[in-house]
């Protein structure tokens, strides 16, 4: 099992999607969610009860969140101290990671960094000097031997040229990622769709920039031999080659990657805190292979003719709705047409794998990572 260890619900950092979204989301109907507002701002739970319950799951995974989870580095260090997991992994907005000694930051599986692209557009959406903080941290933490896989973590909007991003993240003089996720900031925040022009760039830019990355994906396939890791991309792949089961939620939300919240309260995905009715435990007196399954039952996903690609691609905004279902019908049409990009690439996937220019186990990667596939 996966779990998020919220380590405080504090951040640093402003950006647009996040801080200045929750401010105009401020006085809108949250339906008849009742959400406490009380939690703790740090993790504060004795961390023995983290170590009896991950002990009790022979693959637990534990991943460090927020808020901006460096921002009560104290705990996350007693956590490594103190708690045996299969491996540990991190999502950070990067700003502190040199503070946090080389001998646990080395202990990371996998790092999630924010970061959106070129130095203009990152720091639009997250704030003046935030790309170069990035850039400078992640050059240093290589350099002192941080050697699991960092994961350039993208979040999307209309200012985003897709193409032109995730290119210039995997070939730049700055710092060049091997692993890129993206996710659409969509389909989240109560009031944004009306003031935004979301349909119009995901038709115009967003979905024909994922078709021409899609092709640039399998063109480096055959001119070099290698699956970048672009997780939308493999993710989908990986399924449709080597997986022939239908897919649950991809970021493995509500049945195998849940989320601890700073009171020691089990939630389905770390987005959902607070969210009283989706409570599944606690730590301390919960088993973590017993843990209530929270699966998308309604529409739009159970009439949907690619759940089984999809897996209904976000659990919290599957339950909160929070666009009507017109405007999320845009979200998925953005899904459809990357699943079609993926299939009609498949061909000439097969044809190189065949021809031994790249292998199936080149599309292997550690599931429920923090990639959720699906953008
Ligand atoms: S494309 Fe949309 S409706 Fe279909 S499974 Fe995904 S989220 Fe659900
Ligand atoms: S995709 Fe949705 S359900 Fe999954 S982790 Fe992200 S916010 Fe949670």
């Amino acid at each position: 099992m996966f779990f998020h260890v919220i380590l405080t619900t504090d951040c640093n950092l402003q950006c647009r999607y996040c801080f200045g979204e929750s401010m105009d989301d401020f006085d809108e109907d949250f339906g008849d969610f009742e959400l406490d507002y009380n939690l703790p701002r740090k993790a504060g739970y004795n961390v023995v009860y983290l170590e009896k319950f991950c002990k009790k799951d022979p693959d637990c995974v534990l991943t460090f969140y927020g808020g901006e989870p460096l921002l009560n580095a104290e705990y996350l260090r007693q956590v490594l101290d103190n708690v045996e997991a299969k491996h540990f992994m991190i999502q950070t907005n990067g700003q502190l990671l040199d503070r946090l000694e080389p001998e646990y930051v080395n202990r990371f599986h996998t790092i999630l960094v924010s970061i959106d692209g070129q130095e203009a557009l990152t720091d639009y959406y997250r704030g003046k000097g935030v790309f170069r903080k990035v850039i400078d941290n992640v050059k240093l933490i290589t350099k002192n031997g941080f050697q699991g896989e960092l994961i350039a973590r993208v979040t999307v909007m209309e200012q985003t040229d897709i193409n032109e991003q995730v290119k210039w993240l995997l070939d730049n003089g700055e710092f060049s990622f091997s692993s890129i996720h993206w996710q659409l900031n969509a389909g989240f925040w109560g009031n944004d769709y009306a003031r935004r022009d979301f349909k119009c760039w995901s038709q115009e830019s967003y979905m024909p920039g994922v078709e021409k990355l899609a092709h640039f994906w399998v063109d480096q396939m055959a001119e070099k031999g290698v699956v970048l890791r672009l997780y939308p991309f493999l993710g989908i792949a990986n399924s449709l080659l080597l997986d022939k089961e239908p897919s649950l939620m991809r970021c493995g939300g509500g049945w195998i990657n849940y989320a601890i919240q700073t009171d020691g309260y089990i939630i389905p995905c770390p987005t959902m805190w607070g969210m009283k009715k989706y409570y599944l435990g606690h730590i301390a007196e919960t088993d973590p292979l017993q843990l209530k399954k929270v699966f998308v039952s309604d529409a739009p996903c159970n009439k949907c003719n690619v759940l089984g690609v999809c897996g209904g691609r976000c659990l919290y905004a599957n339950i909160t709705k929070r666009w009507s279902e017109e405007a999320y019908n845009g979200v998925c049409q953005t899904v459809r047409s990357l699943v079609n990009n993926v299939i009609e690439e498949l061909p000439r996937i097969k044809h190189l794998i065949g021809d031994g220019k790249v292998s199936l186990r080149d599309f292997n990667f550690l599931k429920y990572n923090g990639c959720e596939i699906i953008p």
